[in-house]
């Protein structure tokens, strides 16, 4: 197998792609080369950037430099000793309409170039266009797909199957599963650059799992045309692996400097906010002075150093078990990222599926973004469908300490010492439960285990989250049968809400109940009181 996932969270996965000429670790940027106007030489990329590998365009080389290539090979024809992918001509097909190659002259030339990593003329869909164009698009684009295996001669180079449909997701989907029914070591996603240069990511987000949920999660995925750092750890975490940017280049020409939170001008910028080897010597004055092509080649070197700082900060983030708290933070520079970010409240399962099922480090909640997270979702599911009381009558629902774990604390001994006390054998119907943001509630046999032994939220809550944990509240005293239930109530945002469902659920279903404040439950008194009228109660139930 050319691919091996080593660590994954959510749908990203931090992987090794073995090619004919060396290995890319994964999640990779790819800039684009182009061989006419080339801002930063691949040899430099290599050498200063360290990177594995760079894609360039198969039709451009073919057009322009054909005997050229082919004599040398790809790899010396761009000075370039690592991994070449080439993509077929497909952007031009986009952009002027036709091309003027067959799709098998195509695969002939880049397996006679030496690509690495090559791609089969496809057809992107593009926007904006009808769904009988998009439905030509995908039909088209299979019957090449198939013919490729039909007549390819080397065995050495990995092929890129690329899915077409645009926006049609039915169309999407439906490309990705005949796809994925032929022998492609690498898929791809067509032509998403619309929605890239328009903020569309909700739409991105629909259009990437819509494709890679066909796709075996054994091989990588690419995402054509999407090399922005806003944008690159929103679809690492939907599940692609590899990205090509030509965007480096191009804001680069147009004296746009890329930022966290966006791309600014050159002209706007009194500070470079940025230490990369271009930011740390030089002002946006100095920059602005340089002569043209000179400018365009910093802000390109700069723009790359953004790019790729990202993908290695994507990387770490796998491996820590924290891309959702990554995505948090990226979401947080632009309102479409955010927006983005709600829309994975669609995909929670698609996501839950695919993340680990414990890790290294706690979970931060920070609001209710977060909500829908696996973790929390995978609780919740858990709580409802797996967990089962056995014997217990009586509930006793305290809020979760912050600072602590509430089982192996002084007052847990205490409040079991004086339960066994009074009740004798009945102590052992008592039920403990805690409550907290955003689990909801956490029996107090789970409080030790992934996720719950290790969480911080902050607070105050904001209301979703109010209402997400108060209707776990409510379904799990719907959902489970007990006699006598007591509620030791906090002074947080939970209080009014959860008085309220308590009782109302209580009432109806006939359960003593009770409310309590931390200072009448808790001391010795207060607790054989207590446990004195839960007796009396289970008596006479
Ligand atoms: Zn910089």
């Amino acid at each position: 197998m050319a691919f091996e996932v080593r660590e994954h969270d959510l749908a990203g996965r931090v992987g090794r792609l073995k090619t004919r000429s060396g290995i890319i670790e994964t999640p990779a940027l790819l800039p684009v080369i182009n061989p006419r106007v080339q801002p930063i030489a691949p040899r430099e990329m290599r050498e200063k950037f360290k990177l594995k590998a760079v894609i360039t365009n198969a039709y451009i080389l073919m057009k322009n430099f054909s005997e050229h290539v082919i004599k040398e090979g790809v790899h010396r024809f761009l000075d370039f000793d690592g991994v070449v992918m080439t993509d077929s001509g497909a952007y031009q097909l986009l952009v002027y309409g036709e091309i003027d190659a067959t799709p098998r002259e195509v695969v002939e030339f880049q397996e006679r170039i030496g690509s690495d990593i090559a791609t089969i003329l496809d057809v992107p869909t593009g926007w904006n266009v009808s769904r009988r164009r998009a439905e030509e698009t995908v039909e088209t684009t299979i019957k090449r797909a198939e013919e490729l295996f039909q007549y390819k001669s080397r065995e050495d180079v990995l092929w890129v199957g690329p899915i077409q449909g645009g926006l049609y997701l039915d169309l999407v989907e439906e490309s990705a599963r005949r796809m994925s029914a032929l022998p492609f070591q690498i898929y791809a996603l067509g032509s998403p650059t619309a929605l890239m240069e328009n903020y569309l990511f909700t739409d991105l987000v629909d259009m990437i799992v819509s494709a890679r949920r066909h796709i075996p999660e054994s091989l990588p995925f690419h995402l054509f045309g999407a090399g922005h750092p806003l944008m690159l750890a929103l679809a690492v975490a939907l599940g692609c692996d590899l990205f090509d940017s030509a965007a480096y280049a191009i804001f680069a020409r147009e004296g746009r400097y890329m930022t966290d939170w966006g791309t600014v001008r050159i002209e706007d910028l009194r500070w470079l906010p940025c230490s990369c080897p271009v930011c740390a010597e030089s002002t946006p004055r100095e920059l602005l002075e340089l002569p043209e092509d000179e400018r365009f080649k910093a802000l390109a070197r700069h723009n790359l150093y953004m790019c790729l700082a990202e993908i290695k900060r994507i990387r770490q983030s796998i491996r820590e078990g924290r891309l959702w708290e990554h995505l948090e933070v990226k979401a947080r520079s632009h309102p479409s990222l955010l927006s983005a970010l709600k829309r994975l409240k669609r995909y929670v399962r698609y996501l839950e599926e695919r993340s680990p099922v414990t890790k290294r480090r706690g979970l931060f909640f920070f609001d209710s973004s977060g909500l829908f997270r696996p973790e929390v979702y995978r609780y919740k599911e858990r709580l409802f469908e797996r967990f089962r009381l056995e014997g217990k009558k009586v509930l006793i629902l305290l809020p979760k300490p912050s600072s602590k774990q509430f089982f192996t604390s002084h007052e847990y001994r205490e409040l079991k010492n004086l339960a066994s006390k009074v009740l004798g054998g009945e102590a052992e119907s008592i039920h403990i439960c805690l409550y907290d943001a955003p689990f909801g509630v956490i029996p107090i046999e789970l409080e030790g285990t992934y996720p719950l032994a290790q969480y911080v939220t902050a607070k105050p809550l904001d209301r979703e989250t109010v209402d997400f944990v108060v209707d776990i509240i409510e379904r799990y005293l719907r959902e489970n049968d007990y006699k006598v239930a007591l509620l030791v109530e906090s002074d947080g945002e939970l209080k009014e809400r959860l008085a309220e469902v308590f009782e109302e659920v209580c009432k109806r279903k006939g359960v003593f109940y009770e409310r309590l404040t931390n200072d009448e439950f808790w001391g010795r008194e207060n607790l054989k009181r207590i446990f004195k009228a839960i007796n009396e109660k289970l008596k006479r139930a």
